[in-house]
């Protein structure tokens, strides 16, 4: 038989559809609206569905964290079979229509598609095509329910209702185990609810996709503060094992002068106040806030929380600046964030490092005085170092300023466990490769593992963890740090 030519379409990418800059700046609604069938269809056939697809390899760095079967799910929707492409995706990932909307494909999937070794090729628009499963899977009105094993009669206690506990909870449900979840705050979703804005993650969307794990059984209580309201020794005893994936923690301040004025706020404080109007002090010191509005705003950081902060503030109304001390392409968010946001009028300042917050005599913030950096290589061959221009000093004015530089810790579900091994930044990175703490019948994922990272890697690490909980459920052998 002929052999079928493969034909590489390196330059005709389907993009994503985006409301107008001068529309989505007043909206908190969606603004990437999603590919429609026929840009879909085409989209996937632009895929040459590799064998051994390097998209779906996580080579340390590159790829898929959750190794989704990409060219499996690809193929089918060539096929018109969305139903096939949906139970691929959702046997590796709970959240399909999440990630597609917002892991950093530019340098995970997307990153290796082969179509962008030659001639500057564009990537197949995979993470665009994983939303367009979802979001076509859930408005058809089928009612999805995965596939479960028989009740095994164990029970596992998961704590942090965010992307890792979730999916922990998700796979051990679909072993058979009876799950729990407890959350401190009062909804579920972590970071997805209370960090994202609503005009890049649809709550429909992340409801919909929570609501399919709970169809499995997961009992979600939320409203409870493992470490306080019940300890993790009670859990322990109530429960044959425990997942803590409780994230990294509260938002944090820079330690500069001038930060403790009224309107200076964490960036944690700023998105929770604005996306759920409910700020815990359990992950953000400034609880009693009044959101800034129709003021000018300095939002400081370069990765994903300051984008957050960035799209908020816009459509609150704000002249909106970006301070980051490094440059646009060492920023850890997706770089189309930045093209998006310059769209909407966001004003950026690149290889600026913030000095002090300059306040008036009624104690109003009315600047913030910057340093302008440069970067020069680092001797050990690390990532080029910012360090300061002498003589560059200047003032951006601003009535408020949002730090996004990173979150301190919060180990209150797990301080209290004797002999747990808890690192120096009180996290527990300590875990093995299989999610074990030291402790028995104690795993652990996601942020408070690693400190920060994406939603689909702690994804990956519940699903992980869940994986070795069955084998400890089924053969009671604990084996910290072998295999
Ligand atoms: P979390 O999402 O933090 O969830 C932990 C949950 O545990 C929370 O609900 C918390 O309330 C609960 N909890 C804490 N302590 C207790 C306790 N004692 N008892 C009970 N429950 C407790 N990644 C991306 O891939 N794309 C993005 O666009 C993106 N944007 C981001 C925007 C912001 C503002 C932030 C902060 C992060 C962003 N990230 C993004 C990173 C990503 O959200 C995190 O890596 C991910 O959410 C980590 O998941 P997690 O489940 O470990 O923790
Ligand atoms: Fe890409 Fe994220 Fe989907 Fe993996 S889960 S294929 S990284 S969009």
């Amino acid at each position: 038989m002929e052999k079928k030519k493969v034909v590489y379409r390196r330059h005709d990418r389907n993009p994503i559809p985006l409301l107008p800059p001068e529309i989505r700046k007043n909206t908190f609604k969606e603004y990437a609206l999603g590919l429609g069938h026929t840009a879909a269809k085409d989209e996937a056939n632009r895929c040459i569905l590799c064998k051994k697809p390097p998209c779906q390899e996580h080579q340390g760095k590159y790829g898929c964290p959750v190794y989704g079967d990409i060219n499996l799910w690809m193929e089918q929707i060539q096929n018109n079979n969305l139903i096939e492409a949906m139970k691929i995706l959702r046997a590796k990932n709970p959240f399909p229509s999440v990630c597609g909307r917002v892991c950093p494909q530019d340098r995970l999937c997307e990153s290796t598609c082969v179509l962008t070794f030659k001639d500057n090729g564009q990537a197949v628009n995979i993470g665009g095509l994983e939303r367009f499963v979802g979001d076509s899977i859930r408005m058809s009105g089928i009612q999805w329910k995965d596939p479960q094993d028989p009740p095994t009669g164990k029970k596992v206690a998961v704590v942090g209702a965010g992307p890792a506990g979730l999916s922990a909870a998700y796979f051990l449900a679909k072993k058979g185990h009876s799950v729990v979840v407890f959350e401190a705050l009062p909804f579920t979703g972590g970071v997805m609810r209370y960090g994202i804005p609503t005009a890049r993650l649809d709550r429909e969307v992340l409801d919909w996709e929570i609501s399919l794990i709970e169809k499995l059984g997961v009992e979600i209580k939320t409203g409870i503060k493992v470490g306080k309201d019940i300890s993790l020794n009670e859990l322990r005893k109530q429960f044959d094992a425990v997942f803590i994936g409780v994230g990294s923690g509260r938002g944090k301040k820079m330690g500069i002068p001038g930060e403790d004025l009224k309107s200076v706020y964490t960036a944690i404080s700023f998105l929770m106040k604005a996306n759920v109007d409910y700020v815990d002090d359990m992950l953000a010191p400034d609880v009693d806030i009044e959101l800034p509005r129709n003021k000018k705003v300095a939002v400081i950081g370069g990765g994903f929380t300051a984008a957050d902060c960035m799209y908020t503030s816009i459509r609150l109304g704000n002249e909106t600046h970006l301070v980051y001390r490094r440059t646009r392409d060492t920023s850890s968010a997706r770089q189309e964030e930045w093209d998006h946001l310059a769209e909407e009028g966001a004003i950026l300042h690149w290889l600026t490092q913030p000095i002090e917050v300059i306040g008036n005599e009624k104690g109003e913030v009315v600047g913030l005085k910057c340093i302008k950096m440069e970067l020069v290589p680092d001797e050990k061959g690390g990532r080029p170092k910012p360090v300061e221009v002498p003589g560059s000093e200047h003032i951006i004015e601003c009535d408020a300023v949002i730090m996004a530089v990173g979150q301190g810790d919060n180990p209150l579900a797990y301080k209290d466990v004797e002999g747990l091994n808890i690192d120096k930044w009180n996290n527990l990175s300590t875990v093995d490769k299989k999610f074990r703490t030291n402790v028995e019948g104690i795993f652990a994922g996601g942020d408070v593992v690693n400190g920060g990272d994406t939603v689909v890697v702690a994804i990956r690490h519940g699903r992980d963890a869940a994986e070795s909980i069955h084998e400890y459920l089924m053969t009671k052998e604990w084996k910290y740090g072998e295999d």
